[in-house]
């Protein structure tokens, strides 16, 4: 059985008034509207496969609004978990994950992984240009793009959004099932609704409605610091710990541990304090446990061995039990072949 979706041809009235929690007067289930423009090279835009991530609803309605008489490249624009969208949540405890059941996926076979599929099928038929995914996150990061597949056009599509950008592979992820169709990227726009994170991914969704092509060369480094994420740093649940380093706790972190986001924390700088010897665990992509390869403990402090960056740290307790306290980054300059 496949996920019943709806498809529109044109907008339906009433789409600049919406809001997440009235979506479905409008969209009742999962929609695929083709939207005819100038170009016929389409934009497929997915947005709201997490129901809770509404910046590119708000996009979407700028966009739609300012081009409202003539579009100049065609859309794609598919309205991904509405059912979530209306609760204000990432997926509902009946559905899995929106964004990780796409063509490519690990999970087993579901009514949602058919309709990705479908919605990929449909997309594929169409000449397309690039795909754009919209999301946001939790915590204070910088906006910044992910793609899968790090090849030229790719890099380039990322370096229009921001200087830094990452090469992931969660499997079943949207931008992975078009990665052998057209460019393809995932905005990380920052917190849900954040005005700047709005303004930032309109400017480049208007970019691409008149963009004539991407280019094949690779991006500077100025234009783009290529980072990948593959290790995941979790505290263990009998770790009790503190953003304070005065507290009488087995782990603590400076106040401000949060603006380290997307920084470089060499060997010599202190990652945090403890009072037991493991305090923290850090797995890779295939999760295995690597934490004594990554960091040391010398005095009370904290140290990694090689010079990363840490992205998408939260501070709120439960993700941080649900999920993890943050990832660990590296370049990703040094896989690449040179040339
Ligand atoms: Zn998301």
């Amino acid at each position: 059985m496949i996920e019943n979706f709806d498809r529109l041809h044109g907008l339906p009235d009433g789409f600049f008034e919406i809001s997440t929690a009235n979506i479905r007067s409008l969209f009742p289930n999962p929609t695929l509207i083709q939207l005819d423009g100038e170009d016929e090279n389409f934009l497929f835009i997915s947005i709201l496969l997490h129901g809770n991530e509404y910046t590119g609803l708000k996009v979407m309605q700028k966009i739609l609004a300012q081009h409202a008489e003539n579009l100049p490249r065609s859309i794609l624009l598919f309205v991904g978990n509405v059912r979530a969208a209306e609760a204000n949540r990432r997926y509902l405890p009946d559905q899995v994950d929106y964004n990780r059941c796409w063509p490519g996926t690990d999970l087993e076979s579901s009514a949602t992984s058919q309709m990705m599929q479908r919605i990929v099928e449909i997309a594929h038929g169409l000449p397309l240009f690039a795909a754009i995914d919209i999301h946001n996150n939790t915590g204070k990061n910088p906006h910044y793009a992910c793609i899968t597949d790090p090849n030229m056009k790719n890099q380039n599509l990322a370096a229009r959004f921001n200087r830094v950008g990452m090469v992931f592979n969660h499997r079943g992820v949207s931008t992975m099932a078009f990665d052998d169709i057209c460019p393809a990227i995932t905005l990380e726009c920052g917190l849900p609704g954040d005005p700047q994170g709005i303004e930032h991914a309109c400017r480049f969704v208007e970019g691409m409605l008149t963009l004539d092509e991407l280019p094949d060369s690779k991006p500077t480094r100025h234009a783009l610091h290529l980072v990948e994420s593959h290790l995941t740093l979790n505290i263990p649940e009998h770790i009790s710990f503190e953003f304070n380093p005065e507290a009488d706790v087995d782990l603590r972190f400076e106040n401000d541990f949060e603006d380290r986001n997307f920084t470089l924390i060499d060997p010599q700088q202190i990652f945090g304090y403890t009072r037991v010897a493991r305090p923290l665990s850090i797995t890779d992509t295939d999760g295995h446990d690597v934490t004594d390869e990554i960091l040391r403990v010398e005095a009370g402090k904290i140290y990694l061995n090689n010079t990363l960056m840490p992205a998408m740290i939260t501070r709120d307790r439960l993700v941080i039990r649900q999920d993890c306290l943050c990832h660990l980054l590296q370049d990703y300059l040094h896989h690449e072949v040179e040339l």
